[in-house]
């Protein structure tokens, strides 16, 4: 062996030192990550993967100017991916044509809405303060929506407008029936 053969090698062994090898735990994770990705992938219209793959492909001082719409759309999918990978299991990885157009459309909404009926994850939005669903029923089983327990990870809660309802009617219902004492 050549000595600036045996000099490159002593400086990658030197280099590698100062790179942590990734553990068994991490490419564990990116196997899985990469199996959740082609199972959401699955999911969705080929003209949104083409969306995500050239937002992708950019350079990287061309991202400033990048698509919005499909900015959103990656992020999206980055969150239910993740939240598949940290065990959550009340909800569907799935990002069909309807729904990803909405998140192409409007990069404020947030995927904080889900289907009682199939327990997709659904944009809410445009701000995610607003009460405003992004879509009224279900584009997929035409279900009824409430919101996605993300962090608990229950079955899907009231919206806002629903808890007032069911409190709203509680308090008739005592007005009528059982008087509060300061009456
Ligand atoms: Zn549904």
């Amino acid at each position: 062996m050549s000595p600036w053969i045996r000099q490159i090698e002593q400086a990658l062994a030197e280099l590698r030192t100062l790179v942590p090898e990734p553990t068994t735990e991490d490419r564990e994770q990116e196997r899985r990550y990469a199996e959740l990705l082609a199972e959401l992938s699955a999911t969705m219209a080929p003209a949104h993967i083409a969306r995500l793959n050239a937002l992708i492909d950019a350079d990287a001082d061309e991202r400033p100017n990048a698509d919005a719409g499909a900015t959103r759309l990656w992020a999206v999918a980055d969150e239910l991916i993740q939240a598949a990978l940290h065990g959550l299991t009340n909800f569907k990885l799935a990002l069909p044509r309807a729904v990803g157009a909405v998140y192409l459309a409007g990069p404020g909404s947030h995927p904080y809405s889900q289907c009682r009926g199939c327990a997709l994850v659904l944009p809410l939005g445009p701000d995610h303060h607003a009460e405003a669903q992004a879509v009224e029923t279900c584009p997929e089983c035409g279900g009824g929506i409430g919101r996605w327990d993300k962090w608990g990870g229950g079955p899907t809660l009231p919206t806002p407008a629903e808890k007032r309802a069911a409190f709203a009617a509680m308090e008739a219902e005592r007005g009528t029936s059982a008087p509060l004492l300061w009456h």
